[in-house]
């Protein structure tokens, strides 16, 4: 007897949940599951900008996929998507025959939104995956190690493009990273220069403003500069070119000025809105009954009619209640709507200190920091409880 083929696409948040939720609630026989993904491993995408950084290895923002979930129950196959054809009901890959399925979980993840600016693809990193963070760290590195020989301040300026959550998390680490950094290259720490460039009035638009303050009070005292109000309107191989014409010479930018969604998704023929498919109450793209799309591919809106910002915690929560879901479709129940519950944000500035809201308190300092690693272990034990913790966790 033929069972239902579901094909959950990306082992993010979002998808990882969906499976773990399958694996754990659908009896052997009662559906073929299959995961896709390109790397062996599972990115901890929270914590990327740590080996961005240098402050921690990339192996602590990465574990093997195989390791968290049931091969008896879910087939895992590593391989890049490369098309999905809705009509067809099919998944292309690029080393792989295509897959079919009965019901499809989109879970990609985002890409950078670089808003057309020019040359900012070319010449800008970006905290994306895993081989991204390591090239940041490593361009870094070697832009520090030729300053003896050169002396030439671009070499040890980085201009971070965008004052959002990333952005500030990144800048946070920086300056964790810093005196080490310097002290490796006998390089004056006062010399290095940090530039926040954020083109909203304020750094972190729309967050509480006295947290905001904390964290610009916290890192303007470590060296960092802030220019706000400032679009970036160029990337080049000197650096950047800011509204109004100014430039400012660095040989590192990275770039954290936004996400969109996936291209893949866009490609499907998927209505999206910045490449993000505004889903209906059960996760469904419109119009496909058997397609679901969880996380940042993802597009939610909230009560006022604005859109939630994509992010681990809604994904985590999409994939929960789509396991579920999925295993209620098969077996002939009733779907329950999604409806996200925001916990809070907490956003670290390096290792020991953090801003965030939790429920309707502020929390700030160490304990926010403390909150923060409560955070990331969390998703470990969703992952692979108590075990996976031990081995994984880091405090
Ligand atoms: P992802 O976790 O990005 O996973 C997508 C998966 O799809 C990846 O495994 C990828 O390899 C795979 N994939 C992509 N394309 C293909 C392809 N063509 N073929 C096969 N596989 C593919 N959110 C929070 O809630 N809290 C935080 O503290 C937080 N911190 C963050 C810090 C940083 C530095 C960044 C960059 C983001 C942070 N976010 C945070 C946002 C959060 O990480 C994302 O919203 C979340 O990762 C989205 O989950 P996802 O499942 O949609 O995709
Ligand atoms: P974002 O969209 O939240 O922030 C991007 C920032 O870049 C914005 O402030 C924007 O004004 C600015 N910007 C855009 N164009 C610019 C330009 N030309 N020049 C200068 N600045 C420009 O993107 P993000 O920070 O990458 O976050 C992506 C998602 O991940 C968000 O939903 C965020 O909430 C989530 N996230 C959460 C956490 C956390 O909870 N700790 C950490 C990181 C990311």
């Amino acid at each position: 007897m033929s069972v239902p083929k579901i094909v959950v696409l990306g082992a993010g948040y979002g998808g990882l949940m969906t499976v773990k939720g399958l694996q754990k609630h659908l009896h052997y026989n009662e559906a073929e599951i299959t995961l896709v993904n390109q790397n062996a491993y599972h990115y901890i995408t929270t914590k990327l900008h740590e080996p961005a950084a240098g402050t921690s290895h990339h192996d602590h923002a990465r574990l093997s996929i195989r390791s968290v979930i049931n091969e008896r129950k879910v087939n895992f196959i590593q391989d890049k998507v490369t098309a999905i054809k809705l009509d067809e009901k099919k998944v292309f890959l690029e080393n792989n025959d295509p897959i079919s399925y009965d019901y499809l979980v989109i879970g990609l993840g985002s890409s950078p939104e670089t808003f057309g600016i020019k040359g900012l693809m070319e010449n800008a990193f970006f905290i994306r995956n895993i081989d991204s963070v390591r090239m940041i760290r490593e361009h870094m590195e070697y832009m520090f190690s030729r300053y003896q020989n050169e002396q030439k301040d671009e070499l040890i300026t980085i201009v971070v493009g965008g004052a959002g959550f990333t952005g500030i998390e990144y800048i946070g680490e920086l300056v964790d990273r810093m005196p080490e950094l310097c002290h490796e290259y006998d390089i004056p720490l006062e010399k290095v220069r940090i530039v926040n460039v954020e083109a909203a009035p304020t750094v972190l638009p729309g967050f509480d403003k006295e947290l905001v303050e904390y964290a610009v009070k916290y890192l303007e005292g470590k060296g960092v500069e802030f220019i706000t109000g400032t679009p970036i309107e160029e990337c080049t191989t000197d650096g950047v070119v800011l509204k109004g014409g100014q430039e400012i010479k660095a040989a590192t930018v990275v770039w954290t000025g936004g996400v969109r969604g996936n291209k893949l998704v866009e490609e499907s023929g998927l209505e999206t809105m910045r490449g993000r498919v505004k889903v209906d109450e059960y996760l469904r793209a419109p119009g496909h009954e058997n397609v679901f799309v969880v996380g940042d591919s993802s597009l939610i809106f909230n009560d006022e009619g604005r859109p939630y910002p994509p992010t681990a915690q809604m994904a985590t929560q999409q994939g929960q209640v789509l396991g579920k879901n999925l295993v209620a479709l098969i077996r002939g129940g009733e779907m329950k709507p999604f409806k996200y519950m925001p916990k809070g944000t907490v956003a670290s500035l390096g290792r020991k200190e953090a801003i965030g809201t939790v429920g309707d308190k502020k929390i700030f300092g160490g304990w926010a920091a403390f909150v923060k690693k409560m955070i990331d272990l969390r998703w470990l034990f969703l992952l692979g409880g108590v075990s996976l913790v031990l081995r994984k966790g880091k405090l």
